[in-house]
């Protein structure tokens, strides 16, 4: 049986650090760093996430707006809008909850945002960053997910590292995080031959694809470390990861759990890159 990597209890960890920093430079006088979320429309799962973001803000003591704009605002006042809040000397980090309606293109929108406040860390300067090594902002469910590899102690130098999933969101920047670490890195995908030959050549298996029960006990490599990105929604309401949880847990040495694993750590990591904007900022 498997360790669980507990993203609830790592992410309450990492808020209580900001809080702790944040207390500081309160005590200290200073200004209270804020985040700003923009939600477009009345899509259940983002309102949710929102909330999440704008209450994990509120316990570390920083200062959270929402911006709630209409389902049918037009691209140029949601272009508007970030711009006033890129100006805004008292907004440290700026966070457009994606998706966005199809009228608007998301590609302009994260363009829009100003690097030094981008707290997701989509914009392509930030990107760059990543993956030319420069100090930048990195995406939350990647820089997540290393936290969590990190809880376990196990240096990753020399381990192969297969992560499923392709996207500029999570699958590529968590494999640009782990060849840092000096693992080895592959990526699959959906036209990937034999998918479970791959997986389990895995050390360190990252599933970042968006369905339910994909990665079986079969596919795991005894011993190793499944962090499991995915949430699906099952036919009866409840949430899943892309891992089946039963039977990897039976042959992995530690796996994420879904619902309390990335998805806590995500926005764990959402509260440092605001504080670090915050820092970078008044630097
Ligand atoms: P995406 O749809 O952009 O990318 C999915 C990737 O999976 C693609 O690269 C595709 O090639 C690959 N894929 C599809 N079918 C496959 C198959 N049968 N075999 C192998 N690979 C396959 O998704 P995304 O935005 O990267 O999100 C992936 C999942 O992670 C989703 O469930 C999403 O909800 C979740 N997610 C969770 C968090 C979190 O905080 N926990 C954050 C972001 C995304």
């Amino acid at each position: 049986m498997s360790k669980i990597l507990d993203g609830k209890a790592l992410s309450a960890i990492v808020k209580d650090e900001v809080k702790a920093e944040v207390a500081e430079i309160v005590a200290r006088g200073g200004r209270v760093p804020c985040l700003c979320v923009i939600i477009v429309g009345e899509n259940p799962a983002s309102q949710v996430y929102v909330r999440n973001k704008v209450k994990a803000a509120e316990y570390t003591g920083m200062e959270s707006r929402l911006v709630a704009l209409p389902e049918g605002v037009s691209e140029d006042e949601l272009l508007a809008q970030i711009r006033a809040l890129n100006e805004d000397a008292s907004v440290d980090g700026i966070l457009v909850q994606l998706p966005l309606p199809k009228h608007i293109d998301e590609e302009k929108v994260i363009d829009a945002i100003s690097p030094a406040k981008d707290v997701d860390g989509f914009h392509p300067s930030n990107v760059a960053g990543l993956w030319l090594g420069k100090d930048c902002i990195l995406p939350c469910t990647p820089a997540g997910v290393m936290r969590l590899l990190d809880s376990t102690g196990v240096d990753l130098c020399g381990k192969t590292a297969v992560v499923v999933g392709r996207s500029n969101i999570v699958g590529k920047p968590v494999a640009k995080l782990l060849l840092d670490r000096n693992a080895t890195i592959v990526i699959a995908h959906s036209r990937t031959a034999d998918l479970s030959a791959v997986c389990r050549q895995a050390d360190v298996l990252v599933a970042a694809v968006g369905r339910a029960g994909l990665i079986t006990g079969d596919m795991v490599k005894p011993g190793a470390i499944v962090i499991d990105v995915g949430i699906n929604r099952l036919p009866d309401g409840r949430l899943c990861g892309d891992v089946d949880f039963a039977s990897c847990s039976e042959v992995a040495g530690w796996i994420t759990p879904v619902p309390g694993g990335v998805g806590p750590m995500t926005i764990a990591l959402l509260m440092k890159n605001t504080l670090r904007c915050y820092q970078k900022r008044i630097s």
